[in-house]
């Protein structure tokens, strides 16, 4: 298993203490997969993420909290939302930290610290502290107190920072290069990647061996996104699916950097002029994987929309009505849904699933 440069292809050994290449590239993972065999789940009794084991990088048994297996909810006739909140730590980002902590403590690493804008680190905090790793957290000084609350609940030391979701992200380079210690990224460590994919294996087992005909995944820095790619890739390769789903990808008005530069046709991430959002989680200016985001995107011929604050807000009062208080970033995915189906009519009558990425109490002031 290596690393290795998306850019100039150089590889890296997954002990590793470099998170990006020599060239400045990001990396990816590989390693040999093998093709999940549908047929014989039938007969596992295994609802977690460890359900995916053989296809995925590593799952440590001390680590996992049985997170994944969460279910689809009907919304409207054709909508469906999977409760990714119905998670340990409340949030869909634990799917990618039970695999990145695993890799972690099976390289005997001792402290880490990550930066995000509160769910990501909540997670790798928690998982850490079950097996005794240190963990140093940076958020914007922004981020809901309550998420701050449960990271310090979990042992995690605090670093509020000033300023933008990026001035975050150089405190905690800062910190790493100045202490030594491993870069628990969920943006950078592909290892976090290969855990959202089984978000999409899930879908295809719920949906019967098919998939919804419409997955909106809501993008910052892409987490799900670029997780979601790589299962419907690999669907795909296995001959599971024939063709991709329409993804759509949402983005908050106010910092709509991809949509922007998706709308321009650009193949490289264009930098414009942001303000605040109320979906915290997807409020990334200048995501550090913005040109693979755009390749991404234009890979699965995906669409991109972008919602207004106002859409936001009645997207939680949409979902809490039925039933289910999420986040204001998971009511994006609701307002971008219904966005699209605007727009693009002929999808009006189409499956289609939603992430409710996190829960609503995380984000009440
Ligand atoms: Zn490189």
């Amino acid at each position: 298993m290596n690393y290795i440069c998306r850019v100039c292809k150089k590889t890296y050994p997954i002990d590793t203490d470099q998170y990006k290449c020599e060239c400045g590239g990001l990396f990816h993972i590989e390693y040999e997969k093998r093709i999940i065999d549908f047929e014989a789940l039938l007969f596992s009794k295994e609802h977690s993420v460890s359900r995916y084991q053989e296809v995925l990088p590593f799952i440590d048994k001390e680590v996992t909290m049985k997170e994944g297996g969460t279910p689809i909810i009907s919304l409207t006739p054709y909508l469906m939302g999977k409760g990714d909140y119905f998670m340990p730590t409340l949030s869909f980002k634990d799917r990618g930290a039970v695999v990145l902590v695993s890799m972690m403590k099976k390289l005997g690493i001792k402290k880490c610290a990550i930066d995000s804008s509160g769910n990501a680190a909540t997670s790798v905090a928690a998982y850490c502290t079950r097996v005794g790793i240190e963990c140093d957290v940076f958020v914007p000084s922004h981020t809901s107190d309550k998420k701050i609350t449960q990271i310090e609940a979990h042992g995690a030391t605090v670093h509020r920072i000033e300023g933008s979701r990026e001035d975050t992200g150089k405190a905690v380079k800062d910190f790493i290069a100045l202490n030594k210690v491993y870069y628990a990224s969920h943006i950078y460590n592909p290892l976090f990647f290969e855990g959202t994919k089984t978000y999409v294996y899930e879908l295809f087992e719920q949906y019967n061996y098919k998939l919804p005909e419409i997955i909106v995944v809501p993008v910052g820095n892409g987490t799900l996104l670029i997780g979601v790619s790589i299962a419907l890739k690999e669907l795909k390769e296995w001959g599971y699916i024939t063709h991709y789903p329409q993804v759509v990808a949402v983005q908050s008005s106010n910092c709509a950097p991809i949509y922007h530069s998706w709308r321009k046709k650009s193949s490289h991430l264009e930098i414009i002029s942001t303000s605040n959002t109320v979906a915290e989680g997807i409020a990334s200016a200048e995501p550090p994987r913005g040109d693979e985001l755009l390749e991404v995107i234009y890979s699965l011929n995906a669409t991109v929309v972008s919602v207004s604050e106002d859409d936001i807000i009645e997207g939680q009062d949409f979902l809490a009505k039925r039933g289910l208080f999420v986040e204001l970033t998971s009511s994006a995915n609701y307002a971008g849904y219904k966005k699209f189906i605007e727009e693009y009519k002929e999808w009006e009558n189409k499956s289609a699933v939603i992430p409710l990425c996190g829960a609503g109490l995380k984000s009440v002031h």
